[in-house]
């Protein structure tokens, strides 16, 4: 006797019709036709079962802060961090947990169950990272957040960083951060990753930094950061946010970095809808789009995982908690538009960013947490088009959000009386 059972249900991989038994808040068996009793049986109707989307980059304490003080006029990346240096001395504990915790009940209803968050460490208050610790706690029964100390002003250039960077990860905070393309030179950027690769190392935590977010083609630091990974022995557990600058770079140079970074097994984190806003502000035209070189990447073997970055803050006014409408400007920014393509566009917004984050039980297989999203789209390239209704999110087998079919009434003569997007998925292409 199961707790619940999905019956027909279409899986990210294009296996379609499969039913999935669930016992005790874990995946118990999945295979078609499956014939025990369960105390509650759902018809999936053909559509598709993920698990959770996963956020592998945000800003949880800068969330839903847009307006505050002011708005970002011209729109780029340094005047974002400007602001935000006006906002942070205001800001209260209260304050970050009550946005932090609202837009989690927004996550959750868009199936997004695990984020990793940076949490700026700049401000020696350290109130932010009091206040996201916290806010771990609150959401754990829901939602798995992973907490980065990061030195939103620079590891060196903010006299008071690398001390209250310690003290957040000796607080709780999970992993090790950093931003060395906004050092006051090079060579500090450079000094930067080989210092927060060490604490990393002595303390057996993973390192994920803000890396070359710039037009730059000269930001090169993701290069010392791959050979700081290998130097300390910290392969497959390094990641490096943005690497926008590999879009400029030179071709040749690009040769030679890739291959080095799949080496040091480095994962790669762009954050399409940000950076597509954020970088080429200095260029007339041609603009350059400032995002990764993501197709060349996932050819090396390295893993890619998309994140939101900002939802209505200080860099970005859009932003909804939806990791399809991250996949849905990636697919478009890097023409990545075969089915395939879409398949893999869908696991860098599920299983890569699982594995970035190393989420255990993460996933659709027999053992795994019953951690599961029902959408209103049959298979992974229609929901990456529609980005639809999430109808049902399990947490453990227990139905934590739902919504209705988007279902609209249409009053023509002679046509259907409704329309349902899902509907109109191509029969024959795949
Ligand atoms: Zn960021």
């Amino acid at each position: 006797m199961f707790d619940l059972l999905i019956r027909n249900a279409n899986l990210p991989d294009g296996t379609a019709g499969v039913d999935i038994a669930v016992k005790d808040g874990k995946i118990a068996e999945v295979a078609p036709g499956i014939t025990a009793e369960a105390g509650e049986v759902i018809d999936a109707e053909g559509q598709l079962i993920t698990p959770p989307f996963v956020d592998p980059h945000f800003h949880m304490d800068a969330t839903l802060s847009l307006g505050l003080p002011r708005m970002n006029i011209s729109g780029t990346l340094l005047e974002g961090i400007s602001l935000w240096g006006e906002l942070r001395p205001t800001l209260t504990k209260e304050a970050l947990i009550d946005r932090a915790v609202r837009y989690c009940d927004l996550a959750v209803s868009k199936g997004l169950l695990a984020v990793r968050s940076h949490v700026d460490v700049s401000d020696p208050r350290l109130v932010t990272a009091e206040a996201l610790l916290e806010v771990r706690e609150i959401v754990a029964p829901y939602i798995d957040l992973q907490l980065v100390a990061f030195p939103q002003d620079g590891f060196y250039r903010c006299p008071e960083a690398a001390e209250a960077l310690v003290r957040a990860l000796d607080m709780g905070v999970d992993i090790v951060g950093g931003i060395p393309h906004f050092e006051r030179t090079m060579e500090d950027g450079a000094r930067s990753v080989e210092a927060l690769c060490r604490i990393a190392a002595d303390r057996g935590l993973r390192v994920d930094m803000h890396c070359d977010e710039t037009d730059d083609p000269l930001s090169r630091h993701v290069e010392t950061l791959a050979a700081q990974t290998v130097r300390f022995g910290l392969q497959g557990r390094v990641a490096g946010s943005h690497l926008t600058s590999m879009h400029s770079m030179d071709n040749y140079y690009v040769s030679k970095l890739i291959p080095l970074m799949a080496e040091a097994e480095l994962a790669a984190i762009p954050n399409p809808l940000i950076n597509i806003m954020l970088q080429g502000r200095h260029d007339t035209y041609p603009k350059r789009r400032g995002l990764t070189r993501i197709p060349e990447l996932l050819e090396a073997g390295i893993t890619v995982g998309f994140g939101q970055d900002c939802v209505l803050d200080p860099w970005y006014s859009m932003g909804s908690g939806d990791l399809l409408d991250v996949a849905h400007m990636a697919l478009h920014a890097t023409q990545l538009g075969s089915g395939e393509d879409k398949k893999q566009l869908f696991q860098m917004v599920t299983t890569n960013s699982a594995k970035i984050m190393g989420l255990e039980g993460y996933g659709l297989a027999k053992g795994c947490n019953a951690d599961l999203v029902l959408l209103q789209a049959r298979d992974a390239a229609e929901a990456i088009r529609l980005r639809p209704n999430r109808l049902k999110v399990w947490r453990r087998g227990k139905l934590v959000s739902e919504t209705a079919p988007e279902v609209s009434r249409l009053s023509l003569a002679g046509r259907p009386g409704t329309v349902n997007p899902a509907d109109y998925a191509p029969q024959h292409a795949t």
